[in-house]
């Protein structure tokens, strides 16, 4: 990565980027690193968090890697005033972490149900609160970007808490929205599409066999309903992050932006 070959959209600023050891939310981290922003890559991994922040550091980035589970609020409010204190404030957060559980509500434990909803609607809660504590007593604003889905508009099978977490974080940027107008903070929703990362890669074999059909065509039916039957790639995630994280006003907050090839409209 070379830090000093993008515009500088981001210089100055300081963002939290959760569940960025792997997947989207460690191009997110890049790619706000390479916009001048100071970066801290948090995640529940503390060693890929330290990995990918000391990658950022090599090639000339100012990072931090932070041990995060944020589904604890301890932890949560240790780190983000750890990031404050060593950068100055915090300026963006990008909750991303999340995970998911395949079973239909018929056969989902309450635990499991439990688990996946507090990673992505305690999770995001709990670091929004705790950045919004910055974003307000420096008087500096902010921005607030919560990783939806487009299982935040649409249901499918076997993904029973996950649709119910991404249509509940629409309505937790709306509310951030409205509540952080009066001090420039905004908030809102990324919603990707398909993205080959861990997350998805993790659900092929299991649906593959259920199905009884080769990965392949998992992955053929999965892009069926896109325009163009492409995946979306982690740096068309990451260049919409940048453009809301760096967008100047409060015209464009409490919206929730599917960046899906097309997903969204089947
Ligand atoms: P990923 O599995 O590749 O990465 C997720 C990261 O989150 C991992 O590094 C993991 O360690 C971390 N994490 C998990 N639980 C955590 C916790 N409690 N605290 C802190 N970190 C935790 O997943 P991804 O595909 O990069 O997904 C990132 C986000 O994008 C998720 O919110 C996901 O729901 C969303 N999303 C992904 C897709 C897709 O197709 N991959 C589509 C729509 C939305």
């Amino acid at each position: 990565m070379n830090v000093a070959s993008e515009t500088g959209r981001l210089n100055g600023k300081v963002a939290i980027v959760t569940g960025a050891g792997a997947g989207i939310g460690k191009t997110i981290a890049e790619t706000f690193a390479r916009e001048g922003a100071s970066v801290c890559v948090a995640d529940i991994n503390g060693v890929s968090a330290e990995a990918a922040a000391q990658e950022l550091v090599a090639a000339g980035a100012v990072a931090i890697g932070v041990e995060m589970d944020v589904t604890d609020e301890d932890a949560v409010t240790a780190a983000v005033d750890r990031v404050a204190k060593a950068f100055g404030s915090v300026d963006i957060l990008v909750a991303n972490a999340g995970i998911q559980h395949l079973a239909e509500i018929a056969d989902l434990s309450f635990a499991d149900w439990k688990r996946v909803l507090s990673v992505h609607l305690d999770g995001s809660f709990l670091t929004a609160k705790a950045c919004l504590k910055y974003m307000i007593d420096g008087a500096r604003g902010g921005s607030i970007i919560l990783l939806g889905s487009v299982h935040s508009y649409l249901a499918s099978e076997q993904k029973g808490p996950y649709i119910v977490a991404k249509h509940g974080l629409v309505g937790l940027a709306r509310t951030l929205a409205k509540e952080g107008a009066k001090h420039g903070v905004r908030a809102n929703t990324i919603c990707p599409g398909l993205v080959r990362t861990a997350l998805i890669e993790a659900q092929l074999p299991i649906l593959a066999q259920e199905r009884v059909v080769s990965e392949e065509q998992v992955i053929t039916d999965f892009l069926k309903p896109t325009i163009d039957g492409e995946f979306t790639t982690q740096a068309e995630l990451a260049d919409v992050a940048v453009f809301l994280a760096s967008f100047p006003s409060n015209a464009l907050s409490g919206q929730s932006i599917s960046v899906s090839h097309g997903i969204h409209m089947l």
